[in-house]
């Protein structure tokens, strides 16, 4: 569903991405790892065009993405993605966020884009907070509230960066619960954490970064059990 093939990006004289060649199956939950400043998010915000790549080409859907002549929103409109700080508009109800892009962008009349809405409140299990302001939420139930806004478009692929960086450690588990349960339903995920736990217990495949490089990847048997590369250990023997 994802495939990207000597992907090349610099800011300047910094080289971030190098020579990157990455897959995702359709309905795959690929965890990315890497030191600070190893080029994930970068990799990420390429996948869904905020950030334009220099070199090398990106397939969606198995065909190649012309970032030229593509209607790139109607591209990102199939990615959802979910950052580290929410960004929920803080002058709208929690419905209100939900249903802005179904209805500005998809031009969904607003009874079915509330009903939308109503339903994956539901399944974030915050049915009762559809009509409050996002300052009235914790950080896990702002969090959830952005999965949910992101879902309401209705995309093929969630990219989540950090998604439970920036929330106190009670508030994470509700969180990666709710990615959890996306990631059973199908979902087709590229989700950067520093939560080795959900990585071991949700992804399918981990993927190692360092230096702007895919180092190792692998099951996370593999990664965590047994990594072959001598980066990875230490990388690894540092989160612990
Ligand atoms: P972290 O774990 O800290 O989030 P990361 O792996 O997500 O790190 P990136 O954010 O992709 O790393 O950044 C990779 C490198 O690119 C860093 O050196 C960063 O300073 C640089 N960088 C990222 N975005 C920009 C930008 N818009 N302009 C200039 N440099 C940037
Ligand atoms: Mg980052």
């Amino acid at each position: 569903i994802i495939n990207v093939e000597k992907l090349n990006k610099s800011f300047g004289d910094l080289h971030v991405l190098k020579d990157i060649d990455f897959e995702v199956q359709e309905g795959e939950v690929v965890v990315l790892i890497g030191a600070s400043g190893s080029g994930k998010s970068t990799l990420l915000r390429c996948l869904n065009f905020l950030e334009m790549k220099d070199s090398g080409d990106i397939s969606l859907h198995g065909s190649l993405v012309d970032s030229r002549k593509d209607k790139l929103n109607e591209v990102r409109q199939n990615i959802g993605m979910v950052f580290q700080h929410f960004h929920l508009f803080p002058h709208k109800t929690v419905l209100e966020n939900i249903m802005e892009a179904p209805v500005q962008v998809k031009k969904l009349n607003k009874k079915q884009a509330k009903e939308t809405a109503e339903d994956l409140l539901n399944k974030v299990g915050l049915e009762d907070k559809g009509n409050v302001f996002p300052s009235r939420l914790s950080g896990g139930q702002k969090q959830r509230v952005a999965i949910a806004r992101a879902l309401a478009m209705n995309p093929s692929i969630m990219l989540f960066d950090e998604p439970t960086s920036a929330l106190d450690p009670e508030l994470v588990g509700e969180v990666l619960h709710t990615m959890k349960t996306l990631a059973k339903e199908g979902m087709t995920m590229v989700v950067v954490t520093h939560e080795m736990r959900f990585a071991k217990e949700v992804a399918d495949r981990v993927v190692y970064m360092h230096d702007g490089r895919v180092v190792e990847e692998g099951t996370p048997e593999e990664i965590f059990e047994n990594p072959k590369e001598e980066r990875t250990k230490q990388f690894l023997q540092s989160m612990y």
